[in-house]
């Protein structure tokens, strides 16, 4: 039985669930395949938006009902799992909101006749999601399948499963026909199997690296298209003119926000070395400032990481970077204390060979770079396998923005640690992934972009008539 749901803060079991049987998912995958030809692809636009935005309100009506899982299961905050509730419901709202403008169909200019491209549905779309944040990420591929016409089933991660029940049900109160939104407690053979049944017409992953390989590669396999999510490992750029209060206000943002564990989270800060004593000085103060403790809890800063798995893989890393020539110049130890806590630290003097360089760290580790100039901050902030986000730090904007044209990431933010809206388009380039979520590119991943041509003047073919 994988799926768990564990309190992180104090380690207690609060509900274990049965995998679905395979009669159980064949049952479900029909249904889906069912509602989606019978009642949903082909109703108005209005009539999906409106569930979204019915959905939307559910989850600002009973925001802590709905954010009350999320903490106990992971350990976020109280105050970001509210955060999240509302995200989400903005996300859903949005899509109702933009999606008949986004699918509006595209007149191509042509010498003769007419030529249209509509946006259609494909079918069922396959989701697998993680737990950091375990309903925005379901938002994200949702809102965009839903307003389109697509159903979803989703493989929600093993330690959330009262969130994933909590959203499956969130739909059928906001009278979405059973078979629209599916959540599946399945096996990851299971997934394997649903990945190659003809009725799932695409996957969308979010995840690390190991699951993104394994599951695009079965999704290549038969065929199907997908967009990944993946890690990333964020360079956190100061220059030497910027404002330093904001910057180490975002730093320590940007490092601890979900105790660390986003994908987005800001993980290497490459400082120059005009400002770099002075920077390392005051982030290392704030990162002192935090009060670990209960997140129910409205003075704790520092939440458990979301499970005692995930605390000791973050503790190896730091041992192993240690060991290969590191400095822990703050924390980065286990909390002397039950429940799954980090004090939040600072490495420094981690070089390329050490294997921490091309790591990510899923918690509150910062990986600390001095560097001479704008130019070595570009290079160092390139030299990863990953490329999501990252940003820049300067009181020159037009500088900020050549600098951001030169990382090689999807997203760069400049004076702000890189974050997300419903608006903006999420996703990375290199081990990071590939495609888009969110805005209006998040909407046009899953579609069937047909072309409808109309031609009355143009002449046959010279074969023969009869
Ligand atoms: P993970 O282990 O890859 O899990 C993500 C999902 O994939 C879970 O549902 C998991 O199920 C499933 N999964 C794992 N291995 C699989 C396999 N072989 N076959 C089928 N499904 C599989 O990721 P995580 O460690 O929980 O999440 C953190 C990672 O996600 C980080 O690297 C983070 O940066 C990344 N992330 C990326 C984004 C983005 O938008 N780019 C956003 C958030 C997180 P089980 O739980 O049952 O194993």
């Amino acid at each position: 039985m994988a799926y768990k749901s564990v309190n992180p803060y104090n380690g207690n079991v609060l509900k274990t669930v049965d995998d679905i049987t395979d009669e159980q998912l064949e049952a479900a995958v029909g249904r889906a395949a069912k509602t989606y030809e019978e009642n949903w692809r082909l109703k108005d636009i209005s009539y999906r938006g409106s569930v979204l935005k019915r959905a939307a309100a559910i989850l600002r009506e009973r925001l802590d009902e709905f954010a009350r899982p999320i903490t106990l299961e992971m350990g976020k905050l109280w105050a970001e799992s509210q955060d999240e509730v509302r995200l989400s419901a903005d996300i859903l709202e949005y899509y109702a909101d933009h999606g008949q403008e986004f699918l509006a169909p595209k007149t191509i200019n042509v010498q003769e006749g007419e030529a249209v491209v509509e946006s259609e549905p494909i079918g069922i779309i396959f989701g697998v999601e993680p737990w950091n944040f375990p309903y925005y990420q379901l938002a994200r591929v949702v809102g965009p399948s839903f307003i389109l016409g697509n159903v979803m089933m989703v493989k929600h991660a093993s330690n959330v499963p009262q969130c994933a029940e909590a959203f499956e049900k969130l739909f059928r109160e906001a009278g979405a026909p059973a078979g629209v939104y599916t959540n599946l407690f399945a096996t990851k053979d299971q997934v394997a199997r649903l990945i190659s049944d003809p009725r799932i017409k695409a996957v969308a992953l979010t995840g690390s690296e190991g699951a993104g390989s394994v599951v695009a590669s079965q999704a290549g396999k038969n065929l199907k298209k997908s967009t990944m999510e993946l890690g990333g490992s964020d360079a956190f750029i100061v220059l030497e003119d910027a404002d330093l209060n904001r910057a180490v206000s975002w730093a320590v943002w940007g490092r601890i926000h979900n105790t660390g564990q986003s994908c987005v989270a800001s993980k290497r800060f490459i400082v120059v070395d005009k400002v770099a004593d002075e920077f390392l000085k005051r982030f290392k103060a704030s990162l002192q400032l935090l009060k670990p403790g209960d997140p129910m809890n409205r003075e704790t800063t520092l939440g458990p990481l979301s499970s005692e798995g995930a605390l000791r893989d973050l503790l190896k890393q730091v041992e192993i970077a240690v060991s290969n020539g590191a400095k822990l110049v703050l924390g980065g130890k286990r909390l002397d204390r039950p429940g799954a806590f980090i004090e939040a630290g600072i490495l420094t003097d981690v070089k390329p060979s050490n294997p921490a360089y091309y790591q990510e760290f899923f918690g509150p580790v910062a990986l600390f770079f001095r560097v001479k100039d704008e130019s070595e901050a570009i290079t160092l902030a390139n030299d990863s396998p990953f490329g999501l986000g990252g940003s820049v730090f300067t009181q020159d904007v037009e500088r900020g923005k050549r600098v951001a044209r030169k990382i090689g990431t999807g997203m760069v933010f400049i004076n702000q640690a890189t974050w997300t809206a419903p608006e903006l388009p999420f996703g990375g380039i290199k081990n990071s992934g590939y495609g888009r979520e969110l805005s209006e590119l998040g909407l046009q991943e899953f579609v069937n972009k047909k072309l409808i041509r109309v031609s009355e003047a143009l002449p046959g073919g010279e074969f023969p008539v009869a």
